[in-house]
């Protein structure tokens, strides 16, 4: 996909998203924060059915796995165990004109998404390789048009007269891949061990990387002061290792059984981006594993494979989505095997959810800094030992994403008049569709909106959620629940108050079939769970 169809159709889902209450800015009545997102009327209801699956899924559809809701906060002195304090860093550059901060490992991605290398392109004519041939003349005409306006912390394009022939002479003899090109535009006034290429904000140069912490600090009680430092957890998966023992005395299970949890996690990301992608604040879903070592290898690979199934089954389409076995050299140090579920995104393929064997490392850990036991005892073979763990680890907002990104759809439909006419449609698995079933009366009157206030009611009492509209041309209300992603809209006519019965349409299909009003709860609980 080229950069501008990428950004028009995120551009297509983010405008929708906002007009029909699916995601908000955080406080954007203040401006926005950067990294934090909210939640609206439909979009709530999204997130919620992307979570209940998952714990309906995961927990309450298995004997082998139990739940937990653990805290926010915890004893600091589990981030050191788990390795949080002293490593959970990224490599940071900083420009050294716009003072912005980016992440060194997320810099061929930022370049791709910039607005001044996506002029660049333009002004270079890019070949059916994506070469770009920039002569002295294009290059000189860019900085004039386009670079100065978007590029202004470029050496070349704030002082074009010291570095123009010099970058020319590099860039203008032969059609040049587009990083080459760009990291010859960084390279004046650059440390040589540093990233070479420019800001993707302004062109600037960037300063070496520097570690830098992402978990958010705070502190317990009245004083400020290191012995008060607390965190934010950056992850679910420590309040279950730190539960293991209470899990196993209180509650009649041995391994193999996962504990799973759902809940928010925080991590001061450099560059939040892409949407609800990559947030500050985000929701987890999380499962750990625990099983004797021997059998660990046959429950990753379960996991593994159930893990990506569920997306598939939730209608993520299987070309659209990737099961990323990780190389040797990408695994953590503890790690045995890991996978990523990915899915291709407008603005790239990325990561869904990381499947792991983490071997004993965790409880191990915890066990040598807490000095608590963490070995089990099998009273039938008399064996001791600490399990291995198989983590599933997924976030609710990048599948919440991704299944409003996949729902997104543009087709034809007939208005009113029966003439064909563009429609947005949200093209959601009806089990995470926020509503169900939308119910209009066709007119006002001839006791249309009772017997619709009927249905509507009925429906709620099945635990359905329902939506009632007796406003505007059928058509219109038709048009609002295919951009909301309601499966089934349901119109009461003349016909129900005599014999009963309702016209039901079906959102993707456009279908439309009729049944016995009474039959309507029914009718759409089916539905739910069989597509
Ligand atoms: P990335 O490499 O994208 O930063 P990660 O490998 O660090 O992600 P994990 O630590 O494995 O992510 O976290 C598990 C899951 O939590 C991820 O697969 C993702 O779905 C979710 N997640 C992690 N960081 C974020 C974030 N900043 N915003 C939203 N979701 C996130």
């Amino acid at each position: 996909m080229t950069i501008q169809a990428a950004t028009s159709s995120m551009d297509a889902l983010t405008s929708l998203s906002k007009r029909r209450g699916f995601i908000f800015q955080s406080s954007e009545i203040y401006g926005g924060i950067n990294g934090f997102w909210d939640y609206g009327p439909l979009g709530v209801e999204l997130k919620r059915n992307v979570k209940e699956a998952w714990w309906a899924d995961m927990v309450r559809c298995r004997e082998d796995v139990v739940g937990l809701d653990c805290s926010i906060i915890m004893n600091p002195r589990v981030w050191e165990a788990s390795g949080h304090v002293g490593g959970f860093s990224d490599p940071m550059l900083t420009c050294r004109q716009c003072r912005r901060h980016f992440r060194a490992d997320h810099m061929d991605d930022l370049i791709t998404q910039s607005d001044w290398v996506a002029s660049l392109c333009e002004a270079g004519e890019a070949d059916a390789e994506g070469h770009l041939m920039l002569t002295h003349a294009k290059l000189e005409r860019w900085i004039r048009k386009k670079g100065s306006k978007l590029a202004k912390g470029m050496a070349l394009v704030k002082d074009a007269d010291t570095h123009l022939d010099g970058v020319a002479k590099c860039v203008g003899e032969a059609p040049r891949a587009l990083r080459d090109v760009l990291v010859a535009l960084g390279t004046p006034g650059l440390p040589a061990d540093s990233d070479p290429l420019p800001c993707p904000f302004c062109g600037g140069d960037l300063t070496a990387p520097r570690q830098f912490n992402l978990m958010f600090k705070t502190h317990i009680g009245a004083m400020e002061d290191h012995a008060s430092t607390a965190y934010l957890r950056p992850e679910t998966a420590q309040g279950i290792f730190c539960n293991y023992r209470n899990v196993l005395d209180s509650y009649r299970i041995r391994p193999p059984f996962g504990i799973a949890q759902i809940g928010k996690s925080f991590r001061n990301e450099i560059n939040p981006r892409n949407y609800t992608f990559r947030s500050r604040e985000f929701e987890q879903m999380e499962m750990e594993f625990f099983c004797h070592p021997s059998e660990a290898d046959t429950w990753y690979t379960y996991w593994r494979d159930l893990r990506y199934n569920w997306y598939v089954q939730l209608g993520l389409h299987s070309e659209k989505l990737h099961l990323r076995d990780h190389e040797k050299d990408e695994l953590a140090h503890y790690a045995r095997a890991c996978a990523d579920v990915e899915y291709d995104f407008p603005f790239g393929t990325s990561e869904l959810e990381g499947i792991a064997n983490r071997a004993d490392y965790d409880l191990t850990k915890h066990q040598e800094f807490s000095g608590k036991d963490m070995h089990f005892f099998d009273d039938q073979t008399r064996e001791r030992f600490v399990p291995f763990v198989i983590e599933p680890s997924g976030g609710v907002d990048r599948a919440t994403l991704a299944f409003l990104t996949e729902a997104y759809c543009e087709d034809e439909a007939p208005n009113d008049k029966g003439e064909m006419q563009t429609r947005t449609v949200m093209k959601f698995h009806p089990r995470l569709a926020p509503t169900k079933v939308a119910i209009f009366p066709l007119v006002r009157k001839d006791g249309m909106p009772e017997a619709a206030t009927q249905i509507y009611e009925a429906c709620k009492k099945a635990g359905i959620v329902a939506f009632y509209d007796e406003k505007g041309a059928i058509g219109r209300r038709y048009r609002r629940q295919d951009e909301a992603g309601t499966p089934f809209c349901v119109t009461v006519d003349g016909d129900t108050v005599s014999d009963g019965t309702v016209t039901v349409r079906d959102r993707d299909s456009l279908q439309q079939e009729r049944l016995s009003a009474d039959d309507v709860p029914a009718f759409v609980a089916r539905h739910l769970h069989s597509e």
